[in-house]
């Protein structure tokens, strides 16, 4: 027997209709790519939405599974493209601007994008590439009449403004199938090519409502909230849907990231919550250090994942700010997010000490994630937060497979995802990252977190950045060397740096050697480029060796 409840597919345009709806005069603020602040509300964000949609199914042909790329700052109008294209079943592809050329190119001509949507910043970048990719049919050009270059030779381009202002916000959305898909984002492919993975409108909207739950990031209309991370890394965390879910007032940081323009924002908007990769916050961090008189009295937590968050960053946030952390895990094959370390009603009776050994790690489960780690023959391994195992996954907004079958190989003929990672989980239920397999150190048959090694030196006096690479070694197989970049205007030594670490890993752990360089190098998605690290060290010698 079936339900008597109503039909009423999870599209992303009810996250759109409901804010319009009973948020709508809730402001959404944003730095322009042309540089003015710029306010609007959902109600209107609404009607551009729909004009947009109807302006681009006339014009430009975008329709039911049509796939448009973006390369676009977190604005108003990234959003309104969002919702406008995915509105019509359409699929938003998000370009990292960080990328290679080569890399955008094949990411462009493997996913076939039909219509680019650019910000100006972009524009040249796609003038010089837009003839390797053919099937691009023309580019929108984010931005208003006066702001268009006044000669551009992209192909067929198209003023954003004016598009906008040619459809008809009165536009009904179509109704489909909740499992259509409506995003699209390239892994960044450490490893061989990138792959697309593919959200539905189901996904997307499961997974904002789970992000908005207490014991995930817990938002609600009361918040204001500025989506750092931007929408081109791994669906915005879900901040572009489940900001709408709650209600809560926004805050788009448009392309200046920055430690001062982030602060900017942070002070004058009072934003209460906020979410970026770690080297986002060690900008900031710097900014705020040199400006000691700066507050953030507003700013209740802040979400920080994508790559391990050093204890040095959380510690500073929460006693010198008064801002509590969430460090969060997760992939863009997850929608992104996978577990947060937020207080459970069992580690809540924790003393302070004991809880802050626990809030280091990526954390829980939430509601729609299911996890366990495994060992190479697919055996569960013990909660006991020492064993550590391949870390796999599975959830309604967990990738089934990449775009077009490539890397099928992740897939269990069991339905679970194996993410790369590899992590304990303890007897609380936390999971802790302990690297990702390709980067964890062997030595002498036994593994060396390189995270651990890298949270450990963090937390030294003088040290801005530290990086743990395995290189080869003789009797042992590799061994870590710690790569590091001081503080400006501090002169810390390979010896105290070693001294910093003693006692707090275990003897056999400590990096043979330490390097000091002027910069870590970075992948698009904000994590140390091991790979390159590594590239950069391949002719390095351990004094011991
Ligand atoms: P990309 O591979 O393109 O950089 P993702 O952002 O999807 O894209 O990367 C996901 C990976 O990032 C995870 O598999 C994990 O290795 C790493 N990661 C994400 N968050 C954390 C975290 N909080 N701690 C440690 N590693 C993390």
């Amino acid at each position: 027997m079936l339900g008597l409840m109503q039909e009423f597919p999870l599209l992303v345009t009810r996250l759109l209709d409901h804010a319009a709806r009973w948020h709508g005069d809730t402001e959404i603020v944003s730095r322009s790519v042309e540089g003015p602040i710029h306010r609007t509300s959902y109600a209107e964000i609404d009607r551009r939405s729909r004009a947009l949609a109807s302006a681009v199914s006339n014009r430009l042909g975008i329709g039911m599974g049509s796939i448009a790329a973006t390369m676009a700052w977190n604005t108003w109008r990234h959003l309104e493209i969002w919702y406008g294209v995915m509105g019509l079943g359409g699929i938003v592809h998000t370009l990292n601007p960080r990328l290679f050329a080569d890399q955008l190119v094949y990411i462009v001509n493997h996913a076939e994008d039909g219509w680019v949507f650019t910000d100006l910043s972009f524009v040249p970048l796609f003038e010089k590439l837009q003839d390797r990719l053919p099937k691009v049919k023309g580019f929108v050009v984010i931005t208003d009449r006066q702001h268009m270059p006044a000669e551009t030779s992209l192909r067929n381009p198209v003023c954003y403004e004016e598009l906008i202002a040619s459809g008809d916000p009165g536009f009904a959305w179509p109704e489909f199938d909740e499992n259509t898909a409506c995003g699209m984002c390239y892994t960044s492919g450490t490893t061989g090519n990138p792959k697309g993975v593919v959200y539905s409108h189901r996904s997307n909207v499961l997974h904002g409502m789970m992000c908005c739950l207490s014991d995930a990031l817990g938002l609600s209309s009361r918040d204001t909230i500025m989506p750092v991370v931007p929408m081109f890394h791994a669906n915005a965390w879900s901040l572009a849907f489940s900001s709408l879910i709650s209600g809560a007032r926004l805050v788009l940081p448009g392309p200046k990231l920055d430690g001062a323009s982030v602060y900017e924002l942070l002070d004058r908007e009072r934003v209460t919550f906020t979410a970026a990769v770690p080297t986002v916050w060690m900008m900031l961090l710097k900014h705020l250090e040199q400006n000691p008189a700066l507050r953030l009295p507003a700013l209740e937590r802040v979400a920080i994942g994508g790559s391990a968050c050093p204890e040095a960053i959380m510690k500073a946030f929460v006693e010198n700010y008064g801002t509590d952390v969430i460090h969060a895990w997760g992939m863009t094959e997850m929608s992104p997010i996978g577990s947060l370390g937020v207080k459970s009603g069992r580690t809540s009776a924790l003393p302070d000490g004991e809880w802050w050994k626990i809030k280091l790690k990526q954390g829980r489960a939430p509601f729609l994630v299911d996890m366990k780690i495994t060992d190479d023959d697919n055996r569960a391994l013990p909660h006991d937060g020492r064993t550590f195992g391949r870390l796999k996954v599975k959830g309604p907004a967990v990738a089934r497979a990449y775009f077009k079958g490539e890397g099928a190989a992740a897939f269990d003929a069991d339905g679970w995802f194996d993410t790369g990672d590899v992590a304990t989980i303890d007897p609380y239920g936390y999971m802790n990252i302990t690297d990702r397999s390709k980067d964890v150190i062997k030595s002498g048959g036994e593994w060396i977190s390189s995270i651990d090694l890298e949270n450990v030196a963090m937390a030294c006096p003088g040290v801005q950045e530290a990086a743990a690479i395995g290189l080869p070694h003789l009797k042992w197989d590799e061994r870590p060397l710690l790569v590091v970049v001081r503080k400006e205007g501090a002169t810390v030594s390979k010896q105290q740096v070693l001294t910093h670490m003693e006692g707090k890993v275990a003897k056999w752990w400590l990096p043979d050697d330490v390097a000091f360089v002027d910069d870590i190098p970075h992948t698009a998605t904000g994590k140390i480029s091991k790979l390159t690290l590594r590239e950069r060290f391949k002719d390095y010698r351990f004094p011991s060796a």
